[in-house]
């Protein structure tokens, strides 16, 4: 991997607290121009936040070739990642911040990069696109046969309104199966995949320590990339693993 982490009079160069912040260089670095002492709140800050995470830290999610969401023995091949943020409170803070807001805001972030196989992205993006394209469909094939001349003549000399009536009712039979087919298809795919993140081990475990979902909804969704992240904190690969990725993701959605 190329870096240019070259500054050799930055206070923090070659230490642990620099292999763990992994940037791509010393420019853009938060030790970038420090003096020792902020130099030093940042090695407590890093620190701390290594202190919160499971003690084998999160690379193994990434680091190896097989899907890291599916279920039960048998593993698809990696092909792409699912990012998911978790976040923690600064145990350091004993200020109790008035809950003014609903929004969280977090000290600590943490990238969770989810090896993943084609199939189990495939049933997160199916289940994420369900809902609109039930609705095309439903819609859709109503107006066809509703907008017909002699049909909706037939309709109105029954109630002007009723064409109108007749689509909103169609509105409302398309949601409902939306749900109901999301419902139906993520009970199916969850005997194979991961498709509630809060089941899985890592998130179970980073839970425990006081981890925190950042996405809000009930069954928050995983952004999904080609490549995945490979700067910042808790990004970096296990020194074993050969790195052939070139720069940050594009996004697949
Ligand atoms: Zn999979």
């Amino acid at each position: 991997m190329e870096q240019e982490r070259t500054n050799r009079n930055c206070p923090l160069w070659g230490s642990e607290t620099c292999a763990r912040l992994n940037m791509r260089a010393c420019r853009g670095c938060p030790a970038e121009d420090k003096d020792p002492r902020e130099a030093a709140a940042i090695r407590e800050d890093v620190d701390t936040l290594y202190g919160l995470l499971p003690e084998e830290g999160v690379a193994s999610l990434f680091a190896g070739e097989a899907c890291t969401l599916c279920k039960g023995e048998q593993k698809g091949r990696r092909e792409s990642y699912g990012l998911f943020d978790m976040g923690h409170a600064d145990p350091r803070s004993t200020k109790k911040k008035l809950s003014l807001f609903r929004g969280k805001t977090y000290a600590f972030m943490m990238p969770l990069q989810f090896g993943c196989c084609r199939d189990c992205r495939r049933r997160f993006q199916l289940l994420s696109w369900l809902p609109m394209l039930t609705t095309i469909l439903v819609l859709g094939g109503a107006l066809l046969v509703v907008a017909r001349e002699p049909v909706a003549q037939s309709l109105r000399n029954v109630w002007r309104g009723l064409p109108l009536l007749v689509m909103a009712l169609f509105a409302g039979i398309s949601y409902l199966l939306g749900k109901v087919l999301v419902r139906v298809l993520r009970e199916r795919f969850n005997r194979k995949t991961y498709m509630d993140l809060r089941d899985h081990p890592m998130v179970q475990r980073m839970t425990a320590l006081g981890w925190e979902n950042v996405l809000e909804g009930k069954y928050p969704q995983p952004v999904f990339t080609r490549k995945r992240l490979q700067y910042g904190v808790g990004t970096a690969a296990p020194p074993a693993e050969g790195e052939k990725i070139a720069a940050d993701g594009e996004n697949l959605d």
